[in-house]
């Protein structure tokens, strides 16, 4: 009906309306847009409505395109696939269907489209977007509506969001769903390991990915796979030889099985097709190999959206509404992108453009091209996958008085990815000709050393030692908390012994604060005078310098997963609160976080303590919830504390509290994950960047201070720096000097960055579960 009648010629105020629409393939994440598109127009007093079924809902009108309320989105973050339905629809790409479309959305007095699709739908989002004008002129000629009607909606403001498992559009690092679809495909290949390594099998897994080869390529650096095939990087014809020469070479390493991945639009560099069939028939009919072939197909849609992907579709999904609120008919349609850390807006038009320039690059055997039109990254990440399946090459090797000696070592408590990243900073050595060495427990283990035995803690480390890490949880080298100033002549003395060159330290804020203390007693040791290289792994990303810390991720992971299970418990019952206890110390960002990915009713961080009004002012708004939950969510509701948010008000008091005051309304119980939170094989997102940022770390050392004279070390504040994510960029940040880290970005009382880049964000957990605002209580 049209909706905003007008009474004595004066329009009503009224509120804009935003319709939401998943369309193309569905991909994990999806639901998360939605919802959080729902709740932030609310929360900016717009409508939302939904449109079902994709852009057939548009056409067809009536009750595809429904009005949302807060309440109808509850419990969507954590499912897969799509709520509101997708389908392709034939009639939307011709124009008399997109002007019954534009009928349909004046009629029921929209006129701004949230998109979440692939570059199709993008693509006809786009069309519609430049049409529009000469749509509504034909609406009115042909008599459809009046020119009355259609003038309130003279601009259709449209943005899009990319929601696609393939990873395949250019100008963003990551689409909504690719990281689910990868750890679907992870999980796959890590348990067919145990089953080839069994019984020395060969196993070729054709993963998805018509046009585009990110799945595959990070599924091979995440899983350590022999061989790779992807369309935007072909391999010659005769690829038979060299894939065999490199399984050969892996097998006479020692390795007993062979893992091959390959894009479902593998093809040689003449375009010739390769099929997973082929791939199997050459290494058995070669090498003899017993090989199997798995296509894992649908399964890699499937399952339940990783933290990531409800953290993208989120944050995504609110940027779409305030790029709506902000867009006026000059600005061209914007794109919600992610580059490295930063949500970003660009421009649609030129996304597509050049996304579609790389199917063309790939189809003109330009493969070069594609590979750069891709993005930096991925070509960056196939490089370094290269290095890790062929160590030996000759050509690789820097001269005698370039290779340097560069101990490895662990400290802090153990993180996903720091085998992974030792594992990738070895193969970095080896192939360049520098000397990995291994400090095994830390810096007590060290200062421990057994110089005289054979299996000391310091040891030279070969491939086979650290291949079979790339999935493995935890701290093969072990970790520890000890530091080198507990006894720091013994630490300068190992460092003299053993002849180290740099040292690189993987860990958390006590690798941060190491590499801190070696850096101030240099000047009383001279052996100390070395490049450091701190790579952040820890569960709580507290490490300054860095916006993203290996292990954060499948901390948050698993973090989420105890959240689904433990609110599905809930079911029964219904009316009970869950108060879960986080690590993170004094930071609150895993708290925040996980807030963000499952929707938590509240965060309690020790940033913001925790006090009787806050808590006053969260258990009447747990009785409103209540009192409105009809049944839309058979599930508990979740409040989250940090471990140290406050030291009265702890993870059982909270519980009590609410279960006091809600006088037998409902129930609420306390829960600690505790170590389990460190989460068992690291999640892929951990696996890839450990190799892309440990390689990263190799080359600075090697780019900055191969052959150089300890003077020429200690003339630079890049001799002690931190690798980190910063915004969109990945920075080396120095430790020392006056605009160090040490000296301006380091709160350390509370063990974090003084900066919290994360901080702002908790305002948007709160809005978007309906958190009151402080100043709403007492
Ligand atoms: P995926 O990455 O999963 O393939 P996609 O969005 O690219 O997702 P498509 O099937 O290409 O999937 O597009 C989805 C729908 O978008 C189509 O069914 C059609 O309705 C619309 N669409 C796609 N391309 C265009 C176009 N050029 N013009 C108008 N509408 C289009």
């Amino acid at each position: 009906a049209p909706t905003h009648e007008m009474s004595n010629g004066v329009p009503p105020p009224r509120k804009k309306r935003i319709g939401v629409m998943t369309s193309g393939g569905d991909s994990q994440g999806m639901n998360g847009v939605v919802r959080s598109v729902v709740r932030m127009s609310i929360h900016m007093g717009c409508e939302p409505y939904a449109i079902y079924e994709g852009y057939d809902g548009l056409v067809q009108g009536g009750d595809l395109i429904k009005q949302m309320k807060w309440d109808d989105v509850r419990g969507f973050l954590s499912r897969g696939g799509t709520l509101i339905g997708t389908k392709r629809c034939m009639e939307f790409y011709e124009r008399p269907g997109r002007l019954v479309a534009a009928k349909n959305m004046i009629l029921k007095g929209i006129d701004a489209l949230i998109i979440c699709g692939g570059d199709g739908s993008l693509t006809g989002a786009d069309k519609f977007r430049s049409e529009w004008p000469s749509l509504l002129q034909e609406l009115v000629e042909k008599g459809d509506l009046t020119q009355e009607a259609v003038e309130p909606y003279k601009h259709l403001n449209i943005c899009g969001l990319v929601g696609s498992i393939d990873n395949d559009m250019s100008g963003t690092d990551a689409t909504i769903g690719c990281f689910s679809s990868l750890e679907r495909i992870c999980e796959m290949v890590d348990a067919v390991f145990d089953t080839a390594a069994s019984h020395k099998r060969g196993f070729v897994i054709e993963v998805m990915g018509r046009h585009c080869g990110w799945l595959a390529l990070m599924a091979s650096i995440a899983t350590g796979a022999d061989y790779v095939f992807i369309p935007e990087k072909p391999p010659a014809p005769g690829w038979e030889d060299e894939m065999c020469q490199i399984v050969t070479s892996h097998r006479e390493w020692g390795k007993r099985r062979t893992i091959i991945i390959i894009s479902e639009g593998a093809q040689d560099t003449e375009l010739e097709k390769i099929t997973a069939d082929q791939v199997v028939k050459v290494l058995t009919d070669r090498l003899k190999l017993d090989t199997r072939k798995t296509v894992l197909g649908h399964i890699q849609r499937g399952g339940l959206p990783s933290y990531y992907d409800r953290w993208l579709s989120t944050l995504q999904g609110v940027e779409a509404v305030n790029a709506i609120l902000d867009s006026t008919p000059d600005k061209p349609t914007p794109v919600i992108t992610i580059r490295e850390n930063k949500i970003e807006r660009s421009n649609l038009e030129e996304c597509v453009k050049l996304t579609k320039s790389v199917a063309t690059a790939i189809k003109e055997k330009n493969f070069e091209k594609a590979m750069h039109l891709r993005d930096v990254e991925f070509k960056e990440y196939f490089n370094s996958y290269k290095l890790t399946t062929s160590t030996e090459d000759p050509r690789m090797k820097l001269p005698k008085d370039k290779q340097m000696r560069i101990a490895i070592i662990h400290v802090g408590a153990p993180a996903g990815g720091m085998n992974p990243a030792t594992r990738a900073a070895v193969a970095y050595c080896l192939s360049r000709g520098h000397t990995p060495i291994a400090i095994h427990n830390g810096f007590p283990g060290l200062q421990r050393h057994h110089a005289d035995k054979p299996l000391g803690s310091v040891r030279n480390v070969s491939w086979l030692d650290v291949d079979p890490w790339v999935n493995e949880g935890g701290s093969e080298l072990g970790t520890n908390r000890g530091l080198p100033a507990d006894d720091i002549a013994t630490t300068a003395h190992c460092f003299e012994l053993y002849k180290f060159d740099a040292l690189f330290l993987i860990g958390g804020f006590e690798a941060f604060t190491a590499a801190s203390q070696i850096r101030k007693h240099r000047d009383s040791y001279p052996a100390l005078r070395i490049p450091l290289m701190v790579l952040p792994a820890t569960v709580s990303n507290n490490v300054p310098g860095t916006e993203y810390s290996l292990g954060s991720d499948t901390c948050l992971n698993t973090l989420i997963g105890f959240c689904d299970a433990i609110r599905q418990s809930a079911s029964a019952s219904r009316r009970r609160v869950f108060v879960i206890e986080t690590q993170g110390g004094k930071s609150g960002y895993l708290a925040t976080m996980a807030g963000l990915a499952i929707g938590a009713l509240a965060v309690y961080i020790p940033e913001e303590g925790i006090n009787v009004h806050m808590l006053a002012r969260d258990i009447e708004f747990l009785r409103e919830n209540f009192k409105n939950d009809r049944g839309a969510s058979r599930a508990g509701k979740i409040i989250l504390r940090n471990e140290q948010a406050s030291e009265t008000y702890t993870t059982q008091v909270v519980a009590d509290m609410i279960k006091e005051e809600a006088r037998g309304r409902f129930e609420s119980k306390a829960a600690v994950p505790g170590h389990y939170q460190q989460g068992g094989k690291p999640s892929p997102m951990d696996r890839i960047r450990a190799l892309r940022m440990s390689i990263k770390c190799m080359q600075f050392l090697e780019d900055n201070f191969a052959g150089k004279s300890k003077d020429e070390i200690m003339a630079t504040e890049d001799s002690a720096v931190v690798i980190g994510i910063q915004g969109s960029q990945v920075l080396f940040t120095p430790i020392g000097g006056e605009s160090g880290l040490e000296a301006k970005e380091t709160d350390w009382k509370a063990r974090r960055p003084l900066n919290e880049f994360w901080r702002p964000l908790k305002s948007t957990v709160d809005i978007l579960s309906g958190r009151p605002k402080d100043t709403d209580c007492c």
